[in-house]
């Protein structure tokens, strides 16, 4: 449970999206947080007042006029929430918040609130490109107003563009993402996950069990403390966190070659893949037949990625991962001293590989310091903390 304790205030404008905010709903409080709902008068057309009130298990708001005991209630709405999210947000919701128009209980509640505002637009492809909507977005983005989306794709209207509201398990991402301290607000940061896959022939090669999960948690963890994340991914069949540049490889060379590429810049470079040490010193182009005797397969070392980062002439702050299976202090300080790194992660495979949790380790200058077991996300918020403090020495 991401927001056990987080009061969200969610606003529902009317639009065809309004119907997704019923999803928003449900899942914000299967993640523990306490949802109250404001809607438009026009998004009681879309969906009615009562399916909110039946998945938050509160009162829904809806009349600008209702006295809520003190009359106070716009007021009262957003000081008793942590966030304030307009999911679906119109073209006219953002118009009127971005010049502080008060002229219904929507906008009212949002020009009274004392909290954080995050807006998931939603609205056909011309209304978001139109420049009257371009400056609004820009003025409530001056504000410090959290814009989550929209998307590109298929429209309501039966058009295609950018205007699709965000799904409700992203916008629910964006809303955890919220509330984690900004611990590396701006900086940027290089994550390689995953295992590789090195060729034997066009149907096999030689991998690992690296599902990607805790790559794909760091750079999540990285990405919700604020950095710019660029994720260099092996062969991994989950989705890549919101608002991570993907770059998708296969071999431990094409790895490289890619970190390389994007290394100018970055601060902070973790590689938590399972790169492949070795792959078959030639490739057949054809598929190896079974006849005759068994092949031998002639291995070779692979480029070991980051311990060439580690050795360029300016660094990043260098984080590595070592999975082992025994002796996991010493073969973890070992390959710290021998990659020269300041912060390598150990798990025991036994505890994490492939599984949602894991055990970890951290080995710096100051020694060994144990993390609670806990699931990967977790974990890696956890690292980030240390990545910061690391970075402010
Ligand atoms: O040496 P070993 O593979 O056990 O070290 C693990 C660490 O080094 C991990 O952080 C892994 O991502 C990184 N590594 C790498 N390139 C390799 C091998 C390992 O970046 N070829």
């Amino acid at each position: 449970m991401e927001l056990e304790g987080k009061r969200v205030a969610l606003g529902v404008t009317g639009g065809i999206a309004a119907y997704k905010a019923a999803e928003i709903t449900r899942l914000l409080v299967r993640e523990g947080a306490t949802v109250r709902v404001a809607m438009s008068e026009a998004a009681t057309h879309f969906v009615a007042p009562m399916t909110f009130q039946a998945l938050s298990g509160n009162r829904v708001h809806t009349d600008p006029w209702d006295t809520d005991g003190n009359g106070m209630a716009h007021i009262r709405f957003s000081r008793e929430a942590d966030v304030l999210l307009i999911a679906p947000a119109s073209a006219d919701f953002l118009a009127k918040a971005a010049n502080g128009i008060a002229d219904s209980l929507l906008t009212t509640l949002t020009l009274a609130r004392d909290c954080p505002l995050l807006v998931a637009p939603a609205m056909n492809r011309q209304m978001w490109n139109h420049p009257a909507t371009r400056r609004n977005v820009a003025v409530l983005s001056g504000d410090a107003v959290g814009l989550l989306g929209p998307a590109s794709g298929e429209l309501a209207c039966g058009e295609t563009g950018e205007g699709r509201m965000l799904e409700p398990p992203e916008i629910v991402e964006e809303v955890i993402a919220h509330f984690q301290p900004k611990l590396l607000g701006g900086r940027k940061v290089l994550v390689t996950a995953g295992p590789t896959f090195e060729a034997i022939d066009p149907v096999r090669g030689i991998t690992n069990l690296s599902s990607g999960r805790m790559g794909l948690a760091v750079a999540r963890a990285a990405r919700e403390a604020g950095a710019e994340v660029t994720l260099v991914c092996g062969p991994v069949s989950l989705p890549a966190p919101r608002g991570v540049t993907r770059i998708d490889v296969t071999a431990a060379r094409e790895m490289r070659a890619a970190v390389m590429r994007r290394l100018a810049g970055q601060e902070v470079f973790i590689a938590v893949a399972a790169v492949s040490d070795y792959r078959p010193r030639t490739v057949s182009d054809q598929k190896i037949k079974k006849d005759g005797d068994p092949p031998s397969i002639e291995l070779v070392e692979n480029p070991d990625i980051l311990a060439e980062v580690a050795a360029l002439p300016r660094p990043p702050l260098c984080v590595g991962f070592a999975a082992e299976t025994r002796n996991l202090d010493e073969y973890a300080q070992k390959k710290r001293r021998a990659k020269k790194i300041p912060l390598i992660v150990g798990n025991l495979i036994a505890d994490g590989l492939g599984g949602e949790a894991s055990t970890l380790v951290l080995f710096d200058d100051d020694g060994r310091h144990a993390l609670e077991p806990a699931p990967k996300l977790a974990l890696a918020r956890q690292l980030m903390a240390r990545v910061a403090a690391l970075l402010e020495h």
